[in-house]
């Protein structure tokens, strides 16, 4: 069981994020806009709450909301993305 902190590994949104971007994202690498750290989306903490926002593991940053609304999703990212080779 979880500790009191809500969060989960972001590879057990594997499901929702392939379903809200239309294609497997975990592998996805971004820099953090707070420390720089180059992580896989997968790595990130995903805290759920109104929607889940994907947080840096190093600092906490945010750098992915994802909300369902209905029959679609609304998707932020904070600060820069760039995807793997
Ligand atoms: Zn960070």
């Amino acid at each position: 069981m979880p500790g009191a902190d809500r969060w989960l590994d972001g590879n057990a949104l594997a499901g929702l994020l392939a379903e809200a971007f239309g294609e497997e994202m975990t592998a996805i690498e971004r820099r953090c806009s707070g420390c720089g750290a180059e992580r896989a989306l997968g790595a990130y903490r995903a805290y759920l709450g109104a929607g889940v926002v994907l947080r840096c593991p190093s600092c906490g940053s945010a750098g992915l909301r994802v909300v369902a609304l209905g029959d679609r999703f609304s998707v932020s990212w904070s600060g820069p993305t760039h995807r793997a080779p």
